[in-house]
């Protein structure tokens, strides 16, 4: 580095200017060096102190190299005032807060949103000399929320840009996908205080607040539309109306491929409140009772699905489908010694990959619609064909560590089922 910076003195002749331009830049290099090796000093001061707060802490090291990725990297999350953009099919993730539970045996957080769409694990690997390290897995989605992200904000550019397809005549879905305890229902049903659910804060009621607003707006007032809500639940193949005391109801499907939901209750709505009823009604039947099926709501699909329809016409104007999905960590539950257990993770298992081979083929035009690969796609089959169809997915992952393995398989999941700009390594 020296000889470099002598060069131009013996090129230029300009003599004593050069030298004090040498002197320079070597005074330069030295403070540089210092503060270089001040920030060293300290870093490893900090380390030793981390070290020692959390040495009780058998995942500290991992704590730490989480730490120090994080120092190194500047985040940007999603600005309120970020663009609103226009997809057929939307696949975002949301990350939600480490829970009371996991801050007290402090599990460490791997995830970390970098971006409006770009996300990290952090992997703990260990190597095969017994050394820990991360591996950075990263992902690109359409949007990352990040865990200080509020049902509003995640409604305003997932379920919100739907409302207007629905008007247009068309067919909107809405699937939250993610493992048990991930925020599927905080996100779809309302933010939860305490034990008691806030349902004015879920996707299921802003939707509905926006569909009311359209019909009064000046452009469809005219139309004189009504609103309808219909809630039920997939279970192991079958489908219970959770407005109706979970009875059991029968599915046929009519000579143009139509599935029918015989005598679905459909409940007409007139207001916001209405709608709040049919869903805090559905909701408490979903997860109450004793019986095996809704022993744990997180093995079951729930769907509510509103329609809007024209009187002059008998016809659906529009119709949006929102779906909280099974746990997918039930899919795999091939381990259960439950006989019946294991039936159950294999049909969830199915519903799941029918639904992302579905959502594919609406991405590909023309392509083979593979609906008929589990109830839950061959209900839904109007969401995945037509011009009109527009989807979105929001995959919720958990934090902490011990999620980690079920979050990146979530991760791949959504990957899957809209092609990015690909997963990258670094
Ligand atoms: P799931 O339906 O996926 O099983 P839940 O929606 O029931 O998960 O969430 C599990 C717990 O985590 C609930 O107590 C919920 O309040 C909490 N939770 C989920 N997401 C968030 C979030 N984004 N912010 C705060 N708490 C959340
Ligand atoms: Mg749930």
């Amino acid at each position: 580095q020296k000889q470099q910076a002598a060069k131009p003195e013996s090129q230029g002749g300009a003599g004593w200017q050069g030298s004090s331009n040498v002197v320079k830049q070597v005074q330069q290099q030295n403070k540089n060096r210092e503060q270089r090796q001040q920030r060293q000093k300290e870093l490893r001061k900090d380390k030793e102190l981390h070290k020692r707060m959390h040495q009780n802490n058998p995942n500290w090291e991992f704590l730490a190299m989480i730490r120090e990725y994080r120092d190194s990297m500047e985040f940007h999350p999603l600005q309120e005032s970020d663009p609103v953009e226009d997809h057929a099919i939307t696949v975002c993730v949301r990350k939600r807060p480490l829970n009371m539970k996991e801050v007290d045996r402090n599990e460490p957080d791997v995830i970390s949103v970098l971006s409006k769409n770009h996300i990290v694990v952090h992997e703990p690997k260990l190597s095969v000399y017994l050394t820990k390290f991360l591996e950075n897995q990263h992902f690109i989605f359409d949007y990352a929320f990040d865990e200080s992200c509020s049902n509003d904000l995640v409604y305003k550019y997932t379920a919100k840009p739907l409302v207007q397809t629905v008007f247009k005549g068309g067919v909107a879905t809405c699937f939250a996908y993610g493992q048990t305890g991930s925020g599927k229902t905080h996100t779809m049903g309302g933010n939860f205080l305490g034990k008691t659910q806030n349902f004015q804060k879920g996707i299921y009621a802003m939707v509905g607040e926006d569909i009311f607003r359209y019909c009064t707006s000046p452009e469809y007032n005219a139309l004189n539309l009504t609103v309808s809500a219909s809630f039920y639940e997939i279970y192991n193949g079958e489908v219970f109306d959770l407005l109706a005391k979970r009875t059991k109801l029968r599915i046929l499907e009519d000579d143009k491929q139509q599935v029918q939901i015989m005598g679905l209750t459909e409940r007409a709505v007139n207001s916001v409140d209405e709608l709040l009823q049919v869903i805090q009604h559905g909701t408490r039947t979903r997860t109450s009772g004793k019986t095996a099926a809704n022993a744990s709501s997180s093995r079951s699909h729930a769907v509510l699905q509103i329609v809007v329809r024209a009187p002059s016409i008998k016809n659906i104007h529009g119709k949006f489908s929102l779906i909280d999905l099974a746990g997918n960590e039930t899919a795999g539950d091939m381990s259960s010694a439950n006989r019946q257990r294991r039936l159950e993770g294999a049909e969830i298992n199915k519903s799941l990959l029918a639904l992302k081979e579905c959502i594919r083929a609406l991405g590909r035009k023309g392509a083979h619609l593979p609906f008929r690969g589990s109830k839950l796609t061959h209900i839904l089959r109007d969401s995945f064909i037509g011009v009109n169809s527009k989807t979105c997915m929001i995959v919720m992952i958990s934090p902490s560590m011990k999620s980690c393995e079920y979050s990146l398989n979530t991760l791949r999941y959504a990957d899957h089922v809209k092609e990015h700009r690909s997963i990258y390594k670094q």
